[in-house]
């Protein structure tokens, strides 16, 4: 541990802007959360790969037996790393995330990319995701509540719905057998009029009805 924090010590005083010094007893309340913020990623060059591309110069009977060897054992297996970025640490969550986290390379060391998944305004948050956002809302919700103790209200959350049993706007219950019909193209919200429909529409679900999800999560624990 006493390396961990002078670790964080050292990111968070020679990292651009950010200068903030932890103390031992700041580092014991906050272990959780930096660990929480630990990004796993890989890179599709490393020392394993450049050596082995040098050997494919080399003729030589014993180097081949070596390639060989490489080959039936994953000579094109990435490395995995797992690090803490200070950007990347900061980001909330949201189940419309505007950013994803991509394996890559920075000033030739492996590294992560922190990509926009549109254009964003000047001053909006960024937000990841520290989940598969393809899952419905309920496991969505589930799985955050579990692994990050919190309850996401994100917009996306907001403008969808459980089930059918439910209007997603007006939270009206369908009674009996009957049931409310739901949003033709994402198939997650569901209404008990089309005033309720046109409504939830205007205020934000036409902003998240057709969004494409990250499926692919890589955090080690976010
Ligand atoms: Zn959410
Ligand atoms: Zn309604
Ligand atoms: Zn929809």
């Amino acid at each position: 541990m006493p390396e961990v924090l002078k670790m964080m010590n050292r990111l968070f005083n020679e990292s651009g802007d950010l200068h903030y010094p932890i103390t031992e007893g700041e580092f014991e309340a906050r272990y959780y959360q930096a660990t929480c913020n630990l990004q796993a990623f890989s890179a599709s060059k490393s020392p394993k790969t450049d050596f082995i591309e040098n050997l494919e110069h080399v003729e030589d009977i014993r180097v081949l037996a070596m390639l060989k060897f490489f080959e039936e054992n994953g000579r094109n297996a990435t490395v995995m790393f797992a690090g803490m970025f200070p950007l990347h640490a900061c980001l909330n969550h949201a189940c419309d995330n505007n950013v994803e986290v991509m394996d890559g390379m920075v000033n030739g060391t492996p590294a992560v990319h922190v990509r926009v998944k549109h254009p964003i305004k000047e001053g909006e948050e960024l937000f990841t995701t520290y989940i598969d956002t393809s899952m419905p809302r309920k496991l969505r919700r589930a799985w955050l509540y579990k692994s990050f103790s919190f309850w996401c209200v994100c917009k996306r959350c907001k403008f969808e719905g459980d089930d059918n049993s439910e209007c997603t706007e007006c939270k009206k219950p369908a009674e009996g057998d009957k049931k409310w019909p739901g949003c033709s193209r994402c198939k997650r919200a569901w209404y008990c009029s089309s005033q309720c429909q046109k409504k939830a529409w205007v205020n934000g679900h036409k902003d998240i009805c057709s969004m494409k999800h990250t499926v692919s999560h890589q955090g080690v624990s976010k």
